[in-house]
């Protein structure tokens, strides 16, 4: 087929399909076509690679050079953005077709796609049971849009879990890389230290030919790493005879479910009888993860999200009396109630008199959780635990308990507080929902947790 068959093809679906699930904040349905027929034309000029013509979603985090991109807020409702991120680029390079940009948290603040200002995301497989379930978040959009087959791929950002967990709640597999393997320029911020790019597919093969794509150093990112980018898909078929993996004591304790438990076990044993050995190993500092996460990248979002001051762009409230009340007026409206939650706690953590007892500590507490993963690591080769606590949870049960919703996050934290990459893979249902196995590897490990995945699907 060619791309513009292809792309067409998508578009339709998007169009019959999406007002179920509310994937997509904006669809390009023009500059896609027209990317289309400029990827035709590639093509039958001989200069095509793997991705020329092939369509696939932005998250609404990264900018796009013309295309709204919202952030999933009010405050960026109209923002169009003069510029492309690295990221987008990339995609731009390699010739593939984007469709346009999905749904998120607002600002990525989130676990359930619940706090975007253009509506909750519905989970194609709750949906499929009559139920309106959450599709996990911050990238959710994402998720849902892949497992409703309305794109065959798409970007997302994972700061604490947003990759991951929805990955897991919408039965699709998704990547965090190494924090700094991926470009951040472009991205809009969130938790700087803490907020990396990353892939999302059906398969462990297509989240590697995106890897491909997205990978490598960027002088335009201070933080991006400067090491050589493999090609993520020449190892996926390598055996698996002698991978080692641990299992961590404490992300199997006994407040996992039992049928939680037994998926992932059963995964696990997939493994064996592939020739991994299993031990099991400890994250001593892991059940202080959510705690020191949730000061650290409030703390980093509220200095980052001053920027949204009603002045250089963005919203601006109507007829400000003066510059303070531009700037309050504009941030009342602008943002939404998690938001300005997280600003809240951010400010309050870093002003004087408490950032020695908050921020501070919560930055020691990081460190020894690092250490804990390079401990790990001298004995074993990946850690497996599930990805999330439960499978998707029903919309609105989880809104107005803060608490309960970042204990989400539980599994995957304490991997963005390291730095490591980590995977969520489909391993199995739970009533007729997806599951995910989580495979955390060491810095710049990618090609094997890659590896691993493909072997296991
Ligand atoms: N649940 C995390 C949070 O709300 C997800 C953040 C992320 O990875 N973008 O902060």
């Amino acid at each position: 087929v060619s791309s513009v068959e292809l792309t067409r093809e998508f578009l339709d679906r998007i169009k019959q399909e999406d007002g179920k699930y509310n994937s997509f904040i904006t669809v390009t349905e023009e500059q896609a076509l027209a990317e289309a027929r400029a990827a035709d034309e590639q093509r039958a000029a001989g200069n095509a690679t793997i991705w020329t013509g092939v369509p696939f979603a932005h998250k609404d985090i990264f900018c796009t050079n013309g295309v709204r991109t919202t952030c999933g807020s009010k405050m960026l409702e109209n923002f169009i953005p003069p510029y492309d991120a690295t990221v987008t680029d990339n995609f731009r390079k390699a010739g593939a077709v984007s469709l346009g940009k999905t749904n998120m948290d607002e600002f990525a603040m989130g676990s359930s796609n619940e706090s975007s200002h253009f509506g909750a995301v519905t989970n194609p497989w709750g949906l499929s049971k009559g139920e309106k379930r959450v599709p996990g978040g911050s990238s959710g959009g994402s998720a849902a849009a892949v497992a409703a087959r309305l794109v065959p791929a798409a970007t997302a950002t994972d700061t604490g879990g947003s990759i991951r967990q929805p990955a897991a709640l919408c039965g699709v597999t998704g990547l965090k890389p190494t924090y700094g393997r991926v470009s951040r320029y472009g991205m809009i911020a969130f938790a700087s230290s803490l907020d990396q790019g990353g892939t999302m597919a059906r398969t462990a093969e297509d989240n590697a030919l995106m890897l491909n794509v997205m990978a490598g150093f960027d002088p335009k990112d201070s933080t991006s790493l400067d090491r050589e980018v493999p090609d993520y898909t020449a190892t996926l078929n390598e055996p698996l005879k002698g991978l080692r993996i641990g299992l961590p004591k404490e992300y199997f304790s006994d407040q996992l479910s039992p049928a939680m438990e037994e998926q992932i076990r059963s995964a696990v044993k997939e493994y064996e009888k592939l020739g991994a050995t299993v031990k099991e190993v400890s994250l001593p500092n892991a059940r202080l993860a959510i705690a020191a996460y949730y000061v650290i990248a409030p703390a980093e979002a509220s200095a980052n999200l001053s920027r949204f001051d009603g002045v250089r762009y963005g919203y601006r409230c109507e007829d400000p009396k003066d510059l303070m009340d531009l700037y309050t007026r504009t941030r009342a409206e602008g943002f939404g109630t998690e938001v300005k939650r997280r600003i809240l706690v951010g400010t309050y953590a870093l002003s004087a008199g408490y950032f020695d007892a908050y921020y501070l500590k919560a930055q020691k507490v990081r460190r020894l959780i690092q250490q804990d993963f390079i401990n790990a690591f001298k004995d074993v080769d990946v850690l497996m635990s599930p990805t999330s606590p439960s499978p998707a949870f029903i919309q609105g049960e989880k809104t107005n308990d803060p608490v309960t919703m970042y204990l989400e996050d539980i599994f995957t934290i304490a991997v963005n507080l390291a730095g490591v990459p980590a995977m969520s893979v489909p391993a199995g249902f739970i009533d007729g929902l997806p599951v995910g196995l989580q495979i955390i590897g060491d810095y710049f490990s990618e090609a094997r947790l890659l590896n691993a995945a493909h072997q296991f699907q």
